[in-house]
């Protein structure tokens, strides 16, 4: 008999401030520019909304409960490093990743030049091949939080595939 496979999608959502003095890392990549986003841990605005989506959709919660921005280990902390247990967590309880799609909201600086990179590490912390992992970028035309250039904001989606 063939066994039903058990999809579920996720959606995540994550907002950081843009500040001086702290550098800009985004999917994993840092990026040239005069300002960064705060935070507790790297602040990788892009990959805390694609681990939202993922745990979301394993309804394991969200990275808050996972990785409390309380707890001083994850000061500083390397989101990569987070995704990949992220990634851990999800295949110990039998589930697969189909796939990620994101996008990140920033008024400048250009993202296009580094979108491939950030695919591919946070494709490699997942253990996954770089064309299951979307990242596009997107400004708002000057609208907005994003748009005055006060902060940079990131969705994601994902489709996760488990057995019944
Ligand atoms: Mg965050």
């Amino acid at each position: 008999m063939r066994r039903a496979v058990n999809f579920r999608v996720g959606i995540g959502y994550d907002v950081h401030q843009l500040i001086s003095g702290r550098p800009l890392v985004l999917g994993g990549v840092t990026i040239p520019h005069h300002v960064g986003l705060s935070g507790h841990s790297d602040a990788d605005v892009l990959v805390h909304a694609v681990m939202d989506a993922l745990l979301g959709a394993a309804g394991l919660g969200d990275i808050g409960r996972l990785f409390p921005d309380t707890d001083p280990r994850y000061r500083g902390a390397n989101s990569l490093e987070l995704l990949r247990r992220v990634g851990c967590l999800l295949a110990q309880q039998g589930w697969r990743v189909i796939n990620v799609d994101a996008v990140v909201v920033a008024e400048e600086p250009r993202l296009a030049p580094y979108l491939s990179l950030m695919r591919e590490r946070m494709a490699r912390a997942l253990d996954l091949d770089e064309g299951r992992v979307h990242v596009k970028a997107t400004t708002t035309e000057g609208l907005g939080f994003t748009g005055q250039r006060k902060g940079m904001a990131a969705y994601a989606t994902c489709l996760l595939a488990g057995r019944e």
